[in-house]
Order: structure tokens, then C-alpha cells, then sequence
């Protein structure tokens, strides 16, 4: 067994080791997952020694069978975890198939030199204290340290107010712009969001509040905290002990539902207290595959592997089991909400309407954003295309997620009044940040012309038996919220809030602040022209207008010229289609095989009906590409056809195609 160190270092090496970098430098991974001390010590041990041991005695059992088949497992072993070592130093410097191939031979070579050479092995057992060294240096990192440490401790606040506690009702919608609700006159648009209006009947409506961050790590610890974020903290209550939650714990029931922050002590988001530390463990190990899948695979791979850079955690689950939990998320919010004897803080984070885009008003989904996807420039971190029409038709699908989160936010508001909670309650809805489209222009990092989509943010307050509705164009921050609610309850606390309460604030002076929606602004004036003055969003996408849209497909002129070939994406969505099942496959898209490079006019026609027409998009690849929205009622139980007519740049006349 003289490989038994060896092949424990090495596996430590590969496994352990960049799984600690990578987390260290992103702690709000563990930050959402890990309940204290014993967490995150039972998660070092298993990935330093259960892990790399489990490799050392599978070898000395096979050892016990056969001596030279044990040795031969060792060596292929350290071969492989010597060959991912240099994979994740060569991928992404040379092509995948080289850096694989070299990355083989360099195993090979390594585990050769180790079973010949004395020497190689004396010099890999002098590496043995980093099996030590290494979760050690990850314990004490600066931003893994505080998971451990005893001091951080929720500090208890003492409260000064005389009962009766009036229930809060605190719901965080994530990525909704306030400039989308509105229309011309700064008021909200009651055709497209009547239960959004509802509320601002009978509420405070703060419409100029901006957020303090794009981010949703540091803008949802700013609206719970009531203070500035913190750089690169956690969005944890180790970072965070003095926030919404712990100031009210002592008071207040808690039904608390987050999704990125773990502001509860020793209450990770996703769980309750009963969750048993083995299947915390196991979600904590599954998604750490994840990650540890995108670290040793070159970025030519990485399609094929779970994504970790768009949301929080659950990397494996399907894209639709994701989109049902932000859902469901919602919904255990909503069941919670019971009239109490206890005070209650009902509060949720939902990840709604944020990316992707995937409801209909209805609540009907449809399958992938193909629009959204493919908009986006190769540079990446969310930066759109230079085209108009592309960022148009993204919109028109952000609009109408919006509106499904309405009839979200409906459906509270009918809980409210069935329970009769409403009327003590005090109810808050607010954003953490917005979104923004318009070509060239990143959708969430502040730039010229999207700066007032992604800061504004919604600011919805009603108080205790307040009863009519007022607008305030005070300049407010997110961070003035809690602060806030605070003064709204009565609730007189030591802490020290950076932001403040606006309930009483004078509204002319703070008027003349830059931070007032501008109607004049290009993305706001765009939106109307394309949406603004109709009573309901179109469900198909909204531009071009044309003639052919209604008509069936026999009616269309059509040129005599060679038929054009097209690959559907997902062709069998429209087979055996179920109306009664919760998705419609909407979103009719796929490619176009041309050697030309200009622009094409895609109609779209189901079941013989032209139902919508959108412009082709040449892709990064080269490839001619399309997709819109189709209606709803498009569809036919069972089975439906697609058809497919493309005019070329200049022609007049739509080509027949072949639809595959
Ligand atoms: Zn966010």
C-alpha cells in the first residue's frame, strides 16, 4: 500500500482544494445553506477526509482480494485526480480535446514516475500536512470564519411599544421595476396591473424609491437591514445579526420564506428547524457537484452540465422543477397568512418576476426564453444585443410575466380579505431592484439609458386601517424602508438605521431630486409607444404589425421560388399538446437555413392561422434564428401543425418552407 498516501493527498488535491477556493470567494453559496458551526465543520471533514478516504479503502479492500489489482486501482486513481488537476490548470488556454488529451498524458506520466521512482513518492508524502493545511486555511479564510465563529451571535433588541402587535404582511418581489407599472402619467397602468392599482387604492405608493444596489445579494440585505450593504458579505446574519427578523423574533411569529438571504440564526433558507442535519448535508454535497463539475470542465462542455451562475442553489433540478419552486415558494407565503392570537410576520422573498421569462398572465408556461437567451451578447454577464426588435420582444415577455406576478399579488389580496387580516395589517410590497432593455446596454449594471428601469424599485405601503390611497414623490432608498415600517408600528428601537423613516418627511424638499421618474426618458417613451395605450398586453409579440397576421396560411401570396428549409426548436412540444396540463408550448421558435446575413420576415402559422410574425436574429454562431409568441387559444387538444413562411430582405412576396 505504498500509494495510500499518495493517492489521499492527490485526491485532496483535486477534489478538496479548488472546491474550498472557489466557495471562500463566494460565500453566499454556503451563506443560504449552512445553520452554524457544525455545518460547516461536518462539510470540511466530509470533503478532506470521508471523501479521499473513501478512494484509500476501496483500494486496500481490493488489495485484500488481489494485490497487483489493488496496486493498479491506486495508480489509475492518482493518474485521474493528477489528470483533473491539470485540467483545471489547462482548460479554457488551449482547445477542450488538448487540454483532455494533455491532461491524460500528464496523469499517466505522473502515476508511471510514482510506482517507478522511490524518490516521487518520498516527495508526495512530504506534502501530507496539507491534508490538514488545506480545510484549514478554508476554516479560517476571512469570509468562512464567521460561519464558525461564536461570536456573532444575534444581538436581542429591546423593544419599546405597547401591544396589540398589528400582523405585517412583508412581500419582496425580486427584479421589478416600478417605471414598468406606470403609464404616461406616473400613475399605475390599472389595465395591465389591476391588483397592483388595487392596492395602491387603498395604499402609501412611494414612486421614487431607488434601490442601493443592482444586486440581489446586497439590495434584499439593504431593504431587511435598513442600512448601506456591506461589500462582499455574505447576505447572511452572521453578516447581517441586526435585521427585520431578529429585531422583531422576540415579538413576532415568524413565517419567513427567503430565497437568497439566511437571515434567521441558525435557520438556513429552504428549511425549517426540523430539517435533520443529513438532508441539509446532501443538498449542500449535490449542489457542491455541481459547482465542482464547472470547475474542471473547459467552457466548451460546460453546456451539457448543471448551471450554478443563475441561481442560488438547486443546480441539478430540471429548469421547470426551478421555475415551480420560485412558485411554490409564493404559495407557502400565501398558506401561512392565518389570522393569530400571536403577532405574525409573514414575509417572503419571491423570485418573481426575475429571468427567465416563462408565464403568460394566465400562469400557463411556456418552455425556455428563446428571445432572452439568444439576445444576449457573447461577452456575457447580461449585456443585450445592438438590436431593437430583440429587446422589444424581451420586454413584451417581462410584461407579461408582470402580469402574472398581478394576479399574484391577487390572489394576497384575496387571502387578506378572506381572513380579515387587511384592514390591522400592515402590508408592504416592494422590489429589491429592477431590469432594464435597451440594445447594447447591460440589463442590471446601471449604463446610460437603462439607469432609471434597473434602480427604481416599488415602494407599497399600507398601514394599520389606513384607508385611502397616496402617491409621494419623496426621494426614498431602499434602505429607508425598515426604518419605515418601524415608525409605521411604533416600534422604538436603539439600533441605529443608516436610512430613515419617510412616513413624516416633507415631500417639497426632497421634490427637487433627480432621482423622479422622467416619462421624457427613451426606454419609458419606447414603452408606451409600444405598449402604453393599449388596455391589455398583445400575447403575441408586439411588433412587426402585419397584414398576414389572422389570415390562413392558403391566403397568403406566396413566390414561386424554391422552398426554404427550417428546424423547429422542440418540434414535438406541438404533439400531442394537453390544454388542461400547466404549460403551452407558446413560444414557436428555430432556424433558418440561408446563406443570406440580412434580416427575414418569420410568419408563424399554427394549425393553419398566421398567429404572430417576428424578424430573424443571426446569431453569434451564424445561424438565422426566430421565435415569438403565439396566443394561447392557438392550440388544439392533441396533435398541431406548425407552418413557417419567410420573406426575404426587399421581397414582397412570403416563401413556403419546409418545417422539420
Ligand atoms: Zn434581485
Amino acid at each position: 500500500m505504498a500509494q495510500a498516501i499518495p493517492l489521499f493527498v492527490i485526491a485532496n488535491i483535486a477534489i478538496a482544494q479548488p472546491i474550498y477556493e472557489l466557495l471562500a470567494k463566494n460565500p453566499a453559496f454556503l451563506a443560504a445553506k449552512i445553520g452554524g458551526a457544525g455545518d460547516i465543520l461536518l462539510f470540511a471533514a466530509i470533503l478532506s477526509f470521508l471523501i479521499p478516504g473513501f478512494f484509500v479503502l476501496l483500494a486496500k479492500s481490493i488489495s485484500a482480494l488481489s494485490v497487483a489489482a489493488g496496486r493498479w486501482f491506486q495508480l489509475g486513481f492518482i493518474a485521474i485526480f493528477t489528470a483533473v488537476c491539470a485540467l483545471i490548470f489547462l482548460k479554457g488556454q488551449m482547445p477542450a480535446i488538448w487540454a483532455i488529451l494533455l491532461s491524460g498524458v500528464v496523469g499517466v506520466l505522473f502515476s508511471v514516475l510514482l510506482a517507478r521512482f522511490a524518490s516521487v513518492r518520498f516527495a508526495i508524502n512530504c506534502l501530507t500536512p496539507f491534508i490538514f493545511i488545506i480545510p484549514l486555511v478554508f476554516l479560517t479564510s476571512s469570509n468562512i470564519r464567521q460561519f464558525i465563529s461564536p461570536n456573532h451571535q444575534a444581538e436581542i433588541p429591546t423593544l419599546a411599544q405597547s401591544p396589540p402587535y398589528n400582523p405585517i404582511i412583508f412581500l419582496v418581489f425580486d427584479e421589478l421595476p416600478a417605471t414598468f407599472l406606470m403609464d404616461q402619467n406616473r400613475e399605475i397602468n390599472r389595465g395591465l396591473f389591476p391588483n397592483f392599482a388595487k392596492l395602491a387604492d387603498r395604499s402609501t405608493w412611494y414612486r421614487n424609491t431607488v434601490t442601493v444596489s443592482p444586486s440581489t445579494e446586497e439590495s434584499v440585505p439593504a431593504i431587511l437591514t435598513g442600512c448601506y450593504p456591506i461589500k462582499g458579505a455574505s447576505p447572511d446574519w452572521h453578516s447581517y445579526p441586526r435585521n427585520l427578523f431578529t429585531l422583531l423574533e422576540s415579538q413576532y411569529q415568524l413565517n419567513v420564506f427567503q430565497s437568497v438571504t439566511n437571515f434567521i440564526p441558525n435557520l438556513p433558507a429552504g428549511t425549517n428547524g426540523d430539517t435533520p442535519i443529513a438532508v441539509r448535508m446532501l443538498a449542500i454535497l449535490k449542489d457542491t457537484a455541481a459547482i465542482y463539475l464547472n470547475v474542471i470542465t473547459p467552457p466548451e462542455y460546460t453546456g451539457s452540465i448543471p448551471a450554478v451562475n443563475q441561481t442560488w442553489g438547486d443546480f441539478w433540478g430540471s429548469k421547470g422543477e426551478k421555475e415551480e419552486k420560485r412558485l411554490h415558494r409564493f404559495h407557502e407565503f400565501l398558506n401561512a397568512i392565518a389570522r393569530s392570537h400571536r403577532p405574525t410576520l409573514n414575509f417572503a422573498h419571491v423570485l418573481l418576476p426575475h429571468d427567465p421569462m416563462e408565464y403568460l398572465p394566465s400562469g400557463k408556461r411556456y418552455q425556455d426564453a428563446p428571445l432572452s437567451g439568444w439576445g444576449y451578447s457573447r461577452e456575457g454577464g447580461g449585456r443585450w444585443i445592438n438590436d431593437e426588435w430583440v429587446t422589444i420582444a424581451s420586454e413584451h415577455q417581462y410584461l407579461l410575466q408582470m402580469q402574472f406576478v398581478d394576479r399574484l399579488l391577487g390572489e394576497l389580496l384575496a387571502k387578506l380579505d378572506q381572513t380579515g387580516m387587511f384592514d390591522s395589517a400592515v402590508i408592504l410590497i416592494t422590489s429589491d431592484h429592477g431590469i432594464a432593455f435597451w440594445p447594447g446596454e447591460s440589463n442590471r449594471k446601471p449604463e446610460k439609458y437603462n439607469r432609471q428601469d434597473i434602480e427604481h424599485a416599488l415602494f407599497l405601503l399600507k398601514l394599520p386601517f389606513q384607508h385611502s390611497g397616496q402617491i409621494r414623490d419623496d426621494s426614498v432608498k431602499t434602505i429607508d424602508i425598515l426604518p419605515t415600517i418601524m415608525d409605521g408600528l411604533k416600534i422604538k428601537t436603539a439600533w441605529q438605521f443608516q436610512g430613515k423613516s419617510v412616513l413624516n418627511s416633507s415631500e417639497t424638499q426632497s421634490m427637487a431630486s433627480l432621482q423622479k421618474v422622467d416619462v421624457r426618458a427613451p426606454t419609458f417613451q419606447r414603452r408606451l409607444k409600444v405598449f402604453g395605450s393599449v388596455k391589455s398586453l398583445p400575447s403575441i409579440s408586439p411588433l412587426p404589425e402585419d397584414e398576414a397576421i389572422g389570415k390562413n396560411v392558403s391566403e397568403i401570396p406566396i413566390d414561386k421560388g424554391p422552398k426554404v428549409e427550417v428546424r423547429l426548436l422542440d418540434p414535438r412540444q406541438f404533439l400531442a399538446v394537453d390544454l388542461s396540463s400547466p404549460m403551452i408550448p407558446a413560444m414557436v421558435a428555430g432556424y433558418v437555413k440561408t446563406n443570406s446575413s440580412g434580416k427575414m420576415l418569420i410568419a408563424i402559422a399554427v394549425n393553419k392561422i398566421i398567429r404572430a410574425v417576428t424578424y430573424s436574429l443571426l446569431s453569434a454562431r451564424r445561424e438565422m434564428r426566430f421565435a415569438a409568441l403565439v396566443p394561447e387559444d392557438s392550440f388544439v387538444q392533441g396533435d398541431n401543425t406548425i407552418d413557417i413562411l419567410v420573406k426575404q430582405d426587399g421581397r414582397s412576396e412570403y416563401l413556403q418552407s419546409n418545417v422539420h
